[in-house]
This record gives structure tokens, C-alpha cells and sequence, in this order.
């Protein structure tokens, strides 16, 4: 225990300020040294309660300390707090209070105190730094590691952990080697051994991560005066990528190009195989570029001067004009239109024609298109020519054989119709309309049909035409008849063609007959009337020598024998005149007979007959007339051949084939008539060994007034050449056909046939 004087030395001596305090906080005595501190002198401080001079923000703190104290004599406790200076700032104080109020020498709390205002103000400045730096050190964006010298880390910031994916803790146990890479091991002891020599160290290198991957990272490393390594990590990753992003895009750039490269190297080679000619040209029109095939067209010389390319030369040179043969101003040719945007193709093509470098006039068609850039602006043009003077001229030839046709179609001459096998017309022409007397589109409606023009008798015949076109091809002109609307018929000559195999398409052209048959049968009356006034003064005159001849007959026995003589000659020459006169009776009858054919006027008197007596009267007869000629008859076993028939007139077709036989034949061959019966019909033919007939001659013996011109073919009674004809209408008009089968030098024979009778007949 200190003596009072003691104890007052001591306090009155010691740096502290000194106060004692009731429990209530009332200053009870103050050192001197409290003006030190507080700038109060004890007086002012004595009486005054202690805590009144706190800081409002620490008095609950101090006051709480200061109660627990109470409790607890002999204790002392260490409380801080602000104090406000007599000056009026505030000051910190560190206090020591002692609970000595149970000791009787003393009986107050003790409370030794002093300013620390500078310690406080010290440490708020090295916190405030030490944030600074922290926040500095965790907002750098960049990773920081502090490792010892020997590489163990021992502090990291919050973007060093973000990098690597450990947390704090974690790295704080580790070592900078648990970051580095399978491949930068090696090197990491040298690299430390480097820094803590003072060096700094950059590197790019790869961090391996909490979760094995590998993260780009640049690092700037270097020895700290703490005696520690600071490395400062960066993600280098995005500028990576930007690098590899670049590096691609380069490839990719290099293998467009390449590509590019190509693609003109193989256009070039296309351009120059092809048959066409190409010009590129540039904006202003200037050829960039021709192919072999353009310098060839327009016969450009390999070693040509290349200003005669240029727009305004080659436009003077190749002197274009359009198809109609006028010029053609500058800025309408190709590529000038090519270069203002145009299009040329397919149906906007341009065709005109210029002149080679040789003169040559060439007809071309133009085709091509502008080039742009990617902006959409127009750098030059294509054109591409091609040579169709061929393809012009052949059009002009077609052009001009359509209008021969269409001349041929619209003139009025001739009916021409396109129709098909089933009788559906296509096209008709307007005199063909006109001919027939129906409309147009009655015609060409689907449901007139062709048949409708040719009369009910004609229809078999047509079915046959039909079948001729079809087989050969073409109908050879021949005669028939068509309806009109108004059912009056008109004679024509058809011929036709086919047109189109596979639709049985056939072209038809017809001429209108009826003047040429109303001339004929003029002709035919004409010939009937002649014929007829001729054949009755023939029939007197023909009396009168007969009864000439009788009187001569008649004459009295007792003439003179000088008149006998002379009556003798005049009855030789007056039978002469008989036979002239019978000769000319009977061409008088061919005559009358034919022109009667002709205008139908000829008229069968038919009755059920027996063929094999007809024939064996008709040879007798003719045997009869020609008792010198051997003809031999061949009958068939049957007795009796039925037919329906006009017995005058079958007899007059077989007297004129034995006839012509006895005639045209050497008078000591022998001609043969053969009767047969074959299926349904009756066939007569009369063979003889004469001169025979060409093809052509077989087929024009039967018409009117034809006769051979060939020596052995006369008779010597001068025929007309209608017998053939005549022997025709007949056997036809019977339902029957005539023929002759012969060959020069070989005879010939003609036949007819009849159609047998089915009903019942008398021998
Ligand atoms: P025509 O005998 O009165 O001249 P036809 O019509 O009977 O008239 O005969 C026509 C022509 O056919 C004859 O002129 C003759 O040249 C030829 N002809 C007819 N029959 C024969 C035959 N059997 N052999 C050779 N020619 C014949």
C-alpha cells in the first residue's frame, strides 16, 4: 500500500492524467496532469460527472464496462473512447479504470488515462490504405497471387479464385505448381529461381483449372520487398479466340480465294471451248475479254490490231443493222443495252445481222446479262453471240413454202382439207366450205364427220380409200362425188396425203370436176346425137346396097356379056361398100353405146341364165365368123352356172375379148376360152398367144377410145378403142369385175367374172 505522499508523487509525476470518480462518475480529484490531456485544470474537472465529456457514439460502451466494474473490486479494466477537449475537439482516450472503492485509503475508482489520438488517427489511416488496396486489389479485373519464396500461396484475390475455380481456402494450402500444367513443370523451379533473383517474368501459358481445363492466361510476375512473389494472372482467353478467330478467317479468306481462283479458271476454259461467241465487256463498253469462238465468228485475225475491238471502231466495222436490214444506232446494240441493266435472253434475245472483218454478212443472235459488284453497280456486261444465218435462211425458206401453201389454200382453185382417219376435220379451206355448201364451224365441229360428204353408194369405196391411205401413204386423184348440204352432189378429183401416221391425220385436196363433167356430157350428147342422126341414113344406105345387090340378083339371064362384066365388078365393089358400111354401123353402135354409159342411160334386161350357154353360142358364133381360126372352149363339169344376167350383153363382152383375141393374135395360134365356177362366182377368160401388154397398157386398155400405139396392136378394121370400155360398164353393172393378165411377148388373157345365182335356174 503507497504512503498518500507517495502515491500523490507518483500520480502527480506519471504522463497519465489521473482521476478518481465516485460509482456515479463524478470526478472526485484530477492530477495535474489532466490539462495535459484535457485541457481542463483539476479544478474545472472536480465536482463534474466524468461521463458528460464522453462522445455520445461511446458512452453507452463505456458506461457498461464501468457498471461491470462496480461489481468487481480490486479489478481493473481498459476502456477507449472520445473525450471532448476543452478546446471543443474531440479526443481519444485510452483509460484504465481500477475498482478501488473498498479501499479505504483511496475508496474511488481510479481512472489513469491519455490522449491516443495520434495512435487512433495512425491506425483509421492504415485501415483506410489497407482498403484502398484491397478494393484496388479486388476490382483490378486481373487475378493476384502472393506466394512465399518458395512458391506456396498465401494470399489470392476473389478474381484469382474466379480464374483457377479454387476457393480461398483451398489455395492457401496449395503451391503455385498444382496450377502449372503437365508441360510447364519443368521450367517452374528455374522460373522461381528467377524471381526471387528480382527478376519479372511475363508469360502466356495455359492455368490448369479446379475442373481440368486449361485457361489461357498471361502473367506478370516479380519479388515483392515483403519477401513475397506477386503474380498477376489476366484471361487471355477472348483475345485467344480473337487470334484463332483471325487466323481462321484468314484460311477461310485464302480458301475463298483459291476458290474464286478456280471458278475463273474455269470459266475461262468454258468461254473458250465454247461454240458460242462471248465478249466481256467494261463499264464504258470496251472488250475486256473475247473467246476464240467470238474472233472466229466475226473472222477477227489472230494477230489483229486490238484497237479495232474498240466500241467505236468495232461498231464502224461490223456495220449492224436489224433484220428488216436498217441500222442499228450504237447505244441500241448488245452490250450497251447489257450495260444499262438489260437482260438479254431466251425470248428477249436480240437477232441482227453484221459483217465479218472478211465482208461476210452474218445473221446472230445476241444473248446476255450486266455484271455487278456486290453493291448491286454495273462493272461491265457478258454478251454471247451465236451464229443462226443458217437457222434464218431455213426460216425464210419455211416462211416462204407456208405462204406457197397458204397461197395455194386461199386461192380458188382448189379445196384442201386436214382430217383425220375417223373423219373429223381439222382445217378447210374457205372454197372447199363454200363447195359443199355448209358453214365453217358446222364442218369443223366435232360431230360432222367426213362420211356425211360422200353419198350412201360411195361409202364402201370410201372405207377402201381409207385403207389405201393408210397403206401407202397417199391417195392417188380419182373421181368421185360429194354431198352438198342441200343433198345435191358435185363431181370432184380428190387426191390426198397422210400427214401424220400416228394420228392418222391425212391432208385432202380436191378439184371441182362439175364443168369438165358438163363439157363431157355436152360432149357425150353431142356424140349421142351424132351418133344416132349418123346411124339412120348408114341403116338406108345399108338398105339401098342391099337392095342394090338383090336387083343384081334379080337380073334378067339375057345380058349382054359385057354387061355381066360389069355388073359382076359393080356387085364385088357394092359388097364392099356392105362390109365398109356394116364396120361403120357398128362403130355407130359403140358410139351410141358408150355415150349411152356415160349418161346412164344404158339399161340391163336381166334374167336367170345359164353362163355355159351363153358362152357355147358366143364361141360358135364367132367360130362361125372366123372358120379358119381354131378356138377352144373349156367348160367346167357342172352343166349348169346360174347367173342373173342380160344374156345380149354378156355374149357382146365375150364376142369383143375373142374378137380382139382373133385380132391382135397370129392367125395360126389358137386362142382358148375357159369357163370356171370359183366360190361364189362364175369366171370367163379368153386367152390368145399375141404381142401381150405392158403393165401400163393393161390398165388404160379399158378406157374410152385408148388403143395401143404399138405395131401388132391395130386391127385391121380401125376399132375405136371403146370395146374394152364397154365390156367394163357391163360386166360391172352385173356386180362382176374385168381384168387381163398378160406380159409383152406373152399372150394375154382377159377375164370376167359374174356372180353366181343362188335361187333356183333352167338349164
Ligand atoms: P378396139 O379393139 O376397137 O381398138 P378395144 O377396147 O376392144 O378397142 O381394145 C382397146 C385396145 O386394146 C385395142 O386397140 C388393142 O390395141 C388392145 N387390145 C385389146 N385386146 C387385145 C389383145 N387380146 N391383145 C393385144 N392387144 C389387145
Amino acid at each position: 500500500m503507497y504512503s498518500d505522499q507517495r502515491f500523490r508523487a507518483l500520480i502527480e509525476h506519471s504522463s497519465d492524467a489521473i482521476s478518481l470518480l465516485t460509482p456515479d462518475g463524478t470526478v472526485t480529484y484530477a492530477s495535474p496532469s489532466t490539462r495535459r490531456v484535457t485541457g481542463y485544470s483539476a479544478e474545472e474537472l472536480v465536482g463534474r460527472n466524468g461521463f458528460t465529456l464522453l462522445h455520445p457514439e461511446d458512452l453507452e460502451h463505456v458506461r457498461q464496462q464501468f457498471t461491470t466494474l462496480l461489481d468487481q473490486p480490486g479489478h481493473s479494466i481498459t476502456v477507449e473512447g472520445r473525450f471532448r477537449h476543452a478546446d471543443g475537439t474531440w479526443r481519444w482516450v485510452e483509460a484504465t479504470l481500477t475498482n478501488l472503492l473498498d479501499d479505504p485509503a483511496v475508496g474511488a475508482v481510479v481512472c489513469n488515462y491519455h490522449d491516443i489520438t495520434e495512435r487512433k488517427q495512425g491506425q483509421e489511416r492504415r485501415r483506410y490504405s489497407e482498403e484502398r488496396y484491397r478494393a484496388l486489389v479486388e476490382q483490378a479485373g486481373v487475378g493476384m497471387f502472393v506466394t512465399d519464396l518458395q512458391g506456396h500461396f498465401v494470399e489470392v484475390n476473389e478474381v484469382g479464385c474466379q480464374l483457377c475455380g479454387y476457393s480461398r481456402e483451398a489455395l492457401l494450402t496449395m503451391h503455385i505448381r498444382d496450377l502449372v500444367p503437365e508441360e510447364g513443370q519443368a521450367g517452374l523451379p528455374a522460373a522461381l529461381e528467377r524471381l526471387r533473383a528480382g527478376g519479372v517474368k511475363q508469360s502466356q501459358w495455359r492455368m490448369k483449372c479446379k475442373d481440368g481445363s486449361l485457361l489461357p492466361v498471361g502473367t506478370t510476375a516479380n519479388h515483392l520487398s515483403t519477401g513475397h512473389l506477386l503474380v498477376i494472372v489476366r484471361d487471355i482467353s477472348d483475345r485467344i479466340h480473337a487470334e484463332e478467330e483471325r487466323a481462321r478467317l484468314l484460311v477461310s479468306e485464302q480458301a475463298a480465294r483459291a476458290e474464286a481462283d478456280a471458278r475463273a479458271a474455269e470459266l475461262s476454259a468454258t468461254f473458250e471451248a465454247m461454240t458460242e461467241g462471248v465478249i466481256v465487256c467494261d463499264r464504258a463498253g470496251e472488250i475486256r475479254y473475247t473467246n476464240p469462238a467470238y474472233r472466229s465468228l466475226v473472222a477477227l485475225e489472230k494477230d489483229a490490231d486490238p484497237s479495232l475491238l474498240l466500241l467505236d471502231n468495232r461498231f464502224e466495222w461490223l456495220a449492224l443493222r436489224d433484220m428488216e436490214g436498217r441500222p442499228i444506232p450504237k447505244e441500241q446494240i448488245a452490250s450497251q443495252r447489257v450495260l444499262r441493266g438489260e437482260r438479254l435472253s431466251n425470248t428477249n434475245s436480240m437477232d441482227f445481222m453484221c459483217r465479218t472483218r472478211k465482208g461476210e454478212d452474218l445473221t446472230l443472235n445476241a444473248s446476255g446479262a450486266p455484271i455487278r459488284d456486290a453493291t448491286g453497280q454495273i462493272v461491265g456486261g457478258v454478251v454471247v453471240f451465236r451464229d443462226v444465218t443458217g437457222r434464218y435462211r431455213l426460216e425464210q425458206q419455211l416462211r416462204f413454202n407456208e405462204r406457197k401453201l397458204r397461197s395455194l389454200a386461199e386461192s380458188n382453185i382448189l379445196g384442201m382439207a386436214v382430217a383425220d382417219l375417223d373423219g373429223r376435220i381439222y382445217d378447210i379451206n374457205d372454197w372447199f366450205v363454200h363447195l359443199l355448201g355448209y358453214s365453217k364451224d358446222e364442218l369443223l365441229s366435232e360431230s360432222f364427220n367426213w362420211s356425211q360428204l360422200v353419198p350412201q353408194s360411195n361409202q364402201e369405196a370410201l372405207e377402201r380409200v381409207m385403207k389405201t391411205i393408210l397403206s401407202t401413204g397417199a391417195l392417188l386423184p380419182s373421181e368421185g362425188e360429194y354431198l352438198r348440204k342441200d343433198g345435191s352432189r358435185v363431181p370432184v378429183l380428190a387426191a390426198g396425203t397422210l400427214l401424220d401416221r400416228e394420228r392418222h391425220l391425212m391432208l385432202g385436196v380436191i378439184l371441182d370436176m362439175s364443168e369438165q363433167k358438163a363439157a363431157e356430157r355436152r360432149k357425150q350428147e353431142f356424140l349421142s346425137m351424132v351418133s344416132h342422126e349418123l346411124r339412120t341414113p348408114l341403116t338406108s344406105i345399108l338398105g339401098l346396097i342391099e337392095l342394090a345387090l338383090m336387083q343384081i340378083d334379080l337380073r334378067p339371064r339375057s345380058l349382054p356379056p359385057e354387061a355381066e362384066v360389069l355388073l359382076g365388078q359393080i356387085e364385088k365393089l357394092l359388097k364392099r361398100a356392105d362390109r365398109q358400111v356394116e364396120i361403120e354401123t357398128r362403130l355407130v353402135e359403140e358410139l351410141l353405146e358408150v355415150t349411152r354409159l356415160e349418161l346412164h342411160t344404158f339399161e340391163l334386161s336381166l334374167h336367170p341364165e345359164n353362163l355355159v350357154t351363153i358362152v357355147q353360142e358366143t364361141v360358135a358364133n364367132q367360130q362361125q365368123a372366123a372358120r379358119t381360126r381354131h378356138i377352144e372352149l373349156v367348160l367346167p363339169p357342172d352343166e349348169l352356172v346360174p347367173v342373173i344376167a342380160d344374156a345380149g350383153r354378156v355374149g357382146q363382152v365375150l364376142t369383143n375379148y375373142l374378137a380382139n383375141a382373133l385380132k391382135y393374135a397370129p392367125v395360126d395360134q389358137p386362142v382358148s376360152v375357159h369357163l370356171e365356177v370359183a366360190g361364189s362366182s362364175a369366171r370367163v377368160s379368153v386367152r390368145d398367144q399375141g404381142m401381150g401388154l405392158t403393165a401400163e397398157q393393161q390398165q388404160r386398155v379399158w378406157e374410152r377410145f385408148y388403143q395401143v400405139a404399138a405395131p401388132g396392136h391395130q386391127g385391121p378394121d380401125g376399132g375405136l378403142g371403146l370395146g374394152l370400155a364397154i365390156a367394163k360398164a357391163i360386166v360391172e353393172q352385173h356386180q362382176g369385175q374385168v381384168g387381163v393378165e398378160s406380159a409383152p411377148g406373152q399372150g394375154s388373157t382377159f377375164w370376167f367374172t359374174l356372180p353366181l345365182a343362188t335361187g333356183p335356174i333352167q338349164a
